[in-house]
């Protein structure tokens, strides 16, 4: 199964993808975990990197596509994977599309997780993730149950920079006008699965294991 996460910044594609990744037994492929791991260590990569991801801004599609590609490549993905957060603009998109078809492959499914602007702005200010291990909780819809350590590893929990309100708004412009015309991209390739994101988390497991379980 090789199935792509798209939607806003907060929908939720992390927190699904790490349910849908355990269920199906396939890597979760994250390029804002990439770039987080990277900033953690120092990397140049990393260094790049946290330019752009301050402001809120895409990192240039030149130092994303090669990462991803070179991660796809590894033994563990050769059965499936699920991508979160990749691709973000039409040239990824592109770039993905005609790498698969160089290797006789393509994506099963794209799912769109839809959640309106203002609940965005909730999810975002009330998002926590671990300093440890990275998993991701939120104050008021997924509170760990540990207070402010990590239910999984026991590392303190924190704010993401790219959380704070002012970037915010920003990375919202960026999804409207950069990533969402995904939408249609993967509509005309008939890959296209939108699910209600504004559900609970059990709930929109559930819809979208019915999709891909149909
Ligand atoms: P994304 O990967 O799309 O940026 P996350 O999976 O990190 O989004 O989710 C953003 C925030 O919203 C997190 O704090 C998460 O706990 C919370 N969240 C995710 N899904 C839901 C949901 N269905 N209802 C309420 N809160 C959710
Ligand atoms: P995420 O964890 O998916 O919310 O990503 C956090 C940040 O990492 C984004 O706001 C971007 O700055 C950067 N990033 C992650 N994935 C990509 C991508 N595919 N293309 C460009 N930038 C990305």
């Amino acid at each position: 199964m090789k199935i792509i996460m798209l939607g806003a910044p907060g929908a939720g594609k992390g927190t699904q993808a790490i349910r849908i990744a355990a269920e199906y037994q396939i890597p979760h492929i994250s390029t804002g975990d990439i770039f987080r791991s990277n900033i953690k260590n120092g990397t140049e990569l990393g260094k790049k990197a946290r330019a752009y991801m301050d402001q809120g801004l895409l990192v240039p599609d030149e130092l994303t596509v090669d990462l991803v590609m070179d991660r796809l490549d590894q033994d563990d993905a050769k059965k499936g994977y699920i991508l979160d957060g990749f691709p973000r603009t039409i040239p990824q998109a592109k770039a993905l599309e005609k790498a698969l078809q160089e290797r006789g492959d393509k994506l099963d499914y794209a799912i769109d997780i839809e959640v309106p602007d203002e609940n965005i702005v909730d999810r975002m200010s009330g998002r926590r993730a671990c300093t440890g291990c990275g998993a991701t909780y939120h104050i008021k819809f997924q509170p760990s149950a540990k207070g402010a350590l990590c239910e999984i590893c026991g590392e303190p929990l924190s704010i993401r920079e790219d959380d704070l309100p002012e970037t915010v708004q920003k990375r919202l412009d960026v999804y409207h006008s950069q990533t969402q015309p995904l939408i249609d991209f993967y509509k005309e390739r008939d890959i296209l699965r939108s699910v209600d994101g504004t559900k609970h988390v059990d709930e929109v497991f559930a819809d979208i294991s019915a999709i891909l379980e149909a």
